[in-house]
């Protein structure tokens, strides 16, 4: 099956960016190829470009395997999972936890498919229709290549719906007795529920930030905004924090929250946790005249892409800048966004313009991102989506 781009539609491939939109296409020989089913594309003048798998119901029609003229087949996706596996022995993440991500979509050279190691459990999340297409072959190829016998599938993100896929969870592979997982984090412990928490379970992409915001948290009042499971208030109070108030809008990630810091013996007495939405409470902070030493603010994605990124400035500048108004002088704030849509350099005008507009000099003492378990294509810069900046108030 082959499908001709439009004269100057083939600029991206040539630049190995792996993405193939509708309007981009001339004609193709087969008029309604097989969803996930792959597909040559070719320029205009009929020259091979790439590899790719087709998605009829997607605007994003075409995602490439390969820009090399080989077989697509359990051999080539095989060579790809060995790399990535490669890639994170290399970054030795395994040195600071059992859990982790495998594999991250495009940087890793299969489009739309997640796989998080849990342990001696894998968390797949197939999210377009080529990995869709692959998927049992790439399950199949993981057990023989990891060695790790079960496989939990989480494919129920809302983005397939744009490949016309119905959500689909449940066990792939091997047997998983308990959906509730103990893992390992710089020795710290996390229950982690991969039948119903987000994403896959847990923010791998936080593990060393976390790891870094606890090693500031020492004698600190903490407040941690948006903190989910309670990844980063479980490093503060394992470093010594003073207090913890831990604020997310969902009570289950609130009890899990609990279960975390008994199992890893910590003061429960030092954590308050509290259910409510971030941007009231911020304000209701502020009237009472509240204050922290040390404030982290992990908001969920408010721009996926940059179309969104007007309306996300606005949400990220308002948590911001009242925080900045709760942090005691000299205070902390370990601050992150992880929208495809605003860039390090738009997220870091952001935040200065929260720091004017609250009225307050801070200064930047380290930038922040996402783990080496999440490498970045240096063709596919969007997998490059989680950036941090930890200020410190004038
Ligand atoms: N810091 C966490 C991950 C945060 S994910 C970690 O390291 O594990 C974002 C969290 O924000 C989710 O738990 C979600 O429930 C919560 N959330 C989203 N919108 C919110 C809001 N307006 N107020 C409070 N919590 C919110």
């Amino acid at each position: 099956m082959k499908i001709i781009l439009k004269a100057g539609r083939e600029k991206s491939l040539l630049r190995r960016h792996p993405w193939i939109f509708a309007s981009a296409i001339q004609s193709m020989d087969d008029p309604s190829p097989a969803s996930g089913s792959t597909v040559d594309l070719l320029s205009s003048e009929g020259h091979f470009l790439a590899r790719a798998s087709y998605s009829p119901h997607s605007q994003i029609r075409a995602r490439v395997w390969t820009f090399t003229d080989e077989p697509v087949d359990k051999e080539f996706f095989r060579k790809r999972i060995q790399a990535a596996i490669i890639l994170r022995q290399m970054s030795k993440v395994e040195s600071h936890t059992n859990a982790y991500r495998l594999l991250h979509g495009e940087s890793d050279g299969i489009a739309g498919l997640i796989v998080d190691r849990y342990g001696d459990v894998l968390v797949l999340q197939s999210l377009t229709a080529g990995s869709e297409f692959w998927k049992e072959t790439i399950a199949d190829i993981l057990i023989e290549e990891t060695g790790i016998q079960n496989i939990y599938e989480r494919s129920n993100a809302d983005v397939r719906e744009l490949e016309g896929l119905k959500p689909v969870t449940g066990i792939l592979r091997g047997t998983i007795p308990d959906l509730r997982i103990t893992i390992n984090e710089y020795n710290l412990k996390f229950i982690v529920d991969i039948q119903h928490g987000h994403k896959t379970g847990f923010y791998f992409d936080q593990r060393c930030n976390r790891h870094r915001a606890g090693e500031f948290a020492k004698d600190r009042d903490v407040l941690n905004c948006f903190c989910y499971t309670g990844g980063f208030s479980i490093h503060a109070l394992a470093n010594g924090a003073k207090s913890v108030l831990s604020v997310d809008s969902s009570a289950d990630a609130l009890a899990l929250l609990e279960e975390n810091i008994a199992i890893n013996n910590l003061p429960a007495e030092r954590n308050t946790s509290l259910e409510g939405d971030v941007f009231q409470l911020l304000r209701k902070f502020r009237d009472e005249n509240r204050s922290f030493d040390m404030i982290i603010l992990d908001p969920p994605k408010y721009a996926p892409t940059a179309a969104h990124a007007e309306k996300a400035a606005r949400a990220y500048k308002d948590i911001n800048l009242l925080a900045f108004k709760l942090l005691r002088h000299g205070g902390i704030l370990v601050t992150f966004s992880c929208s495809g849509g605003i860039d390090g350099a738009l997220f870091q005008k952001i935040v200065a313009s929260a720091a004017l507009d609250a009225g307050t000099d801070a200064t930047i003492i380290e930038h922040l991102s996402q783990g080496s378990d999440h490498p970045v294509s240096l063709h596919f810069p969007e997998g490059a989506y989680l950036k941090g900046l930890v200020c410190v108030k004038g």
